[in-house]
Parts: structure tokens; sequence; C-alpha cells
């Protein structure tokens, strides 16, 4: 396993010590499946100002999709002969097609009745709930043999800089024949691995960050969680990968919480240095996979600045694909790795 850095020094005049020379370095990291590259740079203190949350929500209850008084009634239901009834619900949670869909299974699930939770008190029971709504989902679509029923996929968008535009908790719930290009990407370089290797991408990848430490976080049973050492976020991306497991559809109810629970540390992480925003996403194979292995994805995001709502990605980021994150992972990796211990 490789874990390729090139380290840079850029000299500056500096405006604030009299046009002295100043060394800033940085450097660039390359993915060691995919050889995708991230930035390591613009480093600051890894600390952000909460605004007033509740100033933020007030009022979005109203018009609000997703709340029990309206979601029976203003949500679209699925045709007959994809769900009977049209909907799917467990407890309070409910799922339903999205109404904006970019393909021909893509739903939504509620997290249940509450608008809004803070990141600390999503528990994890609602979480795990919530993907088990979900694989109730994915596993019909299975049974009745759709054709497009082949990666099933779960992201959640949670708060605007994430891109939601609803602040109700809920999942995107997502069966597609179609992977989205970055897990098409890692498939694709995952089943190259295992011709030159022998063995699997992130089996190895696990035990390698095992052995190395100072990006592993730790165990919740058949779940590893580890900060990835060339992230997309701006505040580091956290993976966790569950042993032996492929597809989505292999996970055990068990697997559910455990992946509940460390998503909920890694919010309390998160939580103390001002992060109220993230996107998370399952990456799974197909059933045949035996080169893929279930991991998700767990990425805060930020503004870069709150005052005029610029968001954290920009051009470098959107048309070239070159992320920044604005610390080393080895030190994001310390400040969340207090939840694990
Ligand atoms: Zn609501």
């Amino acid at each position: 396993m490789k874990f390729e850095t090139i380290v840079r020094e850029t000299v500056l005049l500096d405006p604030n010590d009299n046009m002295a020379r100043k060394n800033i370095p940085n450097e660039i990291r390359k993915d060691p499946l995919t050889g995708r590259t991230s930035r390591i740079c613009h480093f600051r203190e890894l600390k952000w100002e909460k605004p007033d949350l509740s100033k933020l929500v007030a009022g979005t209850e109203s018009w609000c999709p997703f709340c029990p008084d309206k979601v029976l009634k203003v949500t679209p239901c699925f045709p007959e002969e994809i769900i009977p009834g049209g909907r799917m619900t467990l407890d309070n949670k409910v799922l339903f097609p999205n109404i904006a869909p970019y393909d021909r299974l893509s739903a939504v699930a509620t997290l249940g009745n509450r608008h809004y939770i803070p990141m600390t008190e999503i528990e994890p029971r609602r979480i795990a709930d919530g993907f088990r709504l979900a694989l109730k989902y994915f596993r019909h679509l299975d049974k009745i043999k759709h054709p497009e029923s082949v990666y099933h996929l779960i992201s959640w968008n949670y708060m605007p800089a994430s891109g939601s535009s609803i602040i109700h908790p809920h999942l995107q719930v997502f069966a597609s024949s179609f992977a989205p290009n970055f897990l098409r990407e890692k498939l694709e370089a995952a089943r190259n691995y295992m011709d030159k290797h022998g063995s699997n991408y992130w089996d190895d990848l696990v035990a390698a960050e095992k052995a190395n430490a100072d990006r592993f976080l730790g165990e919740i049973g058949r779940t590893k969680w580890l900060t990835v050492f060339a992230p997309l976020g701006a505040v580091g991306d956290v993976t966790a990968v569950v042993d032996g497991v492929r597809s989505t559809l292999e996970l055990t109810d068990q697997d559910l919480n455990d992946l509940a629970a460390g998503l909920t540390m890694l919010m309390a992480a998160y939580d103390r240095i001002g992060i109220y925003n993230f996107n998370m996403s399952f990456f799974a194979g197909s059933s045949q996979d035996d080169h893929a292995r279930f991991h998700l994805i767990f990425s805060p995001r930020i503004y870069f600045n709150p005052a005029i709502g610029t968001p954290d990605v920009a051009a470098l980021g959107r048309l070239l694909g070159e992320s920044v994150c604005m610390g080393f992972p080895e030190e994001i990796n310390k400040l969340l790795k207090v939840e694990f211990e």
C-alpha cells in the first residue's frame, strides 16, 4: 500500500512581516486506490464559529414537506408495480419517491417527525432505523427483480452547506444500475487492484492503516473507522469499512447499529470544532463484486466565508476536481479519536 505525498513549499514576501520571505508548506496527496489527488493546504486553526442555528431554522417548519402534518399529503407515491401502497414506513419514518428523480428508483426517507435536530442530538437508533427503512426498500426491489436494483446507496446531506434544501433530517435512498462516477472509478480500480495483488483493496487498506495508527480511529463490531489519506472534504473525510461485506444488502442489523453509532461519534467530535453541516454516502458494490468492500464516507462541510455564504467548493474543486483540505488528516484524526477511545 503506497501512501504517496508530494511535499511542496511556497515562498512569499509576507505583507504582515515587512515583506520578509516566508515559506508556506503544502502537500499533494495521491489516493492509494485511484491516484486522485488532494491538496493539503490553506492551513488554519480547525475551529469554526457556529451561528445561532435556532434563528436559521426558525419558520422553516411551516413549509416543510417532511413534517408529520404534511408528509403523507404532499410527498409522491410509487406506482403499484414498484411499491404496493405507494410508500414504505418504519415507525414514524417515511420513504417515498424523490419528486425530482435522477433515476427511476430514487427515493427519500425522513428520519422521523422531529423537524430540526441539532447534530449532537441525532440518536444512533434514529439513524439505524433510517438505514433499516432504506434496506427494506432495497430488499423489496431485489425481490421483485427490478433491473436497476444493482447498486444500493444511501446518502445524507445535513444542513444547508451540505447542499440540503430542507432542514428536516432525511436520507437520499437510491438504487441504480449506473454507479455514480466516484463509485464506478473506485470499483474499477479495486478490480484492477485485485487482479494485480490477489487481495481486496479495502482489506489491505484497513490493515495498513491499523499498522500506521495515525489515521486509524477504531472499530465498532465489523466496522473499521479511519480518516482518509487524500480526502475530498475541507476538514477531512472519515471512512468506515465493513469487514467481509461487498454490497449494501449484505449489511446485518448489527452493522447498521454500528455504522450509526460511529456516525454519531463523528458528529460529536466535529461539533466540538464548530462544524454543523456534513455529507455522508454509502459506497458499495453489486452482490457479485468480490473486489468491492462496503464503506461509507462522512465528509464535513463548511462555508469558506460564512458572512456572504461562500461554499467550500470553488472552480478548483467543481471544475478541476481537485479538493482542498485545510488540515493534515493525521491532525484531524487526533481531534476525532477521543470519541473512539
Ligand atoms: Zn419538517
